[in-house]
């Protein structure tokens, strides 16, 4: 599947939040959020009063930048949510928090969801035992994920693992870095998942 490839911090000072979208960088005074904290462009410091259309583009822009994901596939995650039981805006959330390369991120197998999402590209990861290397994978409660053999110790997970180690974890998550080894205990809820979105405006704009 396709993803974006252009500057990334752009799509933060387009949002007006910081998204942490490239790992280290994000949490130090280079963040271009800190130094050039408006919209780029040439009328990018001008006031804007969004209209509630512009507010709805928004939260849905925010939703698939956070998680690295385009129009089309955040589309069919919207028409998937919908179909689902349950709340459609939070089963959207769940559905985009349980992607391979999200899961990984959320762990510790990767500074950023970028990262992550190379990782999984790059044949670094099993799920139960089997090679998967789609970030879009759905991960399931019960699922264990574990890094293969061959890549366990190279210099990359050691670099990405000064950083992350002492992360939190999310509750939803084991994660036992040193046995490079994640398992999903339960399904996220809204609450769990920390991401400054507001979901029901992507259903109000979707549902139009
Ligand atoms: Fe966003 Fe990180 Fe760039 Fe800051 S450094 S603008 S948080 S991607």
């Amino acid at each position: 599947m396709a993803r974006y490839t252009g500057a990334v911090c752009r799509l933060c000072r387009r949002e007006g939040d910081k998204l942490f979208l490239k790992g280290e960088r994000c949490y130090t005074g280079k963040c271009a959020m800190e130094r050039r904290p408006f919209a780029p462009g040439q009328h990018g410091r001008k006031r804007i009063k969004l209209s509630e259309y512009g507010m709805q583009l928004r939260q849905k822009q925010r939703a698939k930048r956070i998680y690295g994901v385009l129009e089309t596939q955040f589309r069919n995650y919207f028409a998937e949510a919908d179909r689902r039981k349950g709340i459609t805006g939070e089963t959207l959330l769940v559905l985009l928090e349980t992607r391979l390369d999200n899961v990984c991120y959320r762990a510790g197998l990767g500074r950023s969801r970028t990262e992550s999402r190379q990782v999984v590209r790059h044949n670094h990861v099993k799920v139960n035992g089997k090679k998967v290397n789609i970030p879009s994978y759905q991960v399931k409660p019960g699922d264990v994920i574990t890094v293969k053999d061959k890549s366990q110790g190279i210099q990359r997970f050691k670099d990405i693992f000064e950083v992350t180690q002492g992360r939190p974890v999310k509750e939803w998550l084991e994660s036992d870095l040193e046995n490079y080894t994640i398992k999903m205990v339960a399904k996220p809820s809204r609450d769990q998942i920390d991401v400054p979105v507001e979901e029901t405006l992507i259903v109000e704009l979707y549902s139009k």
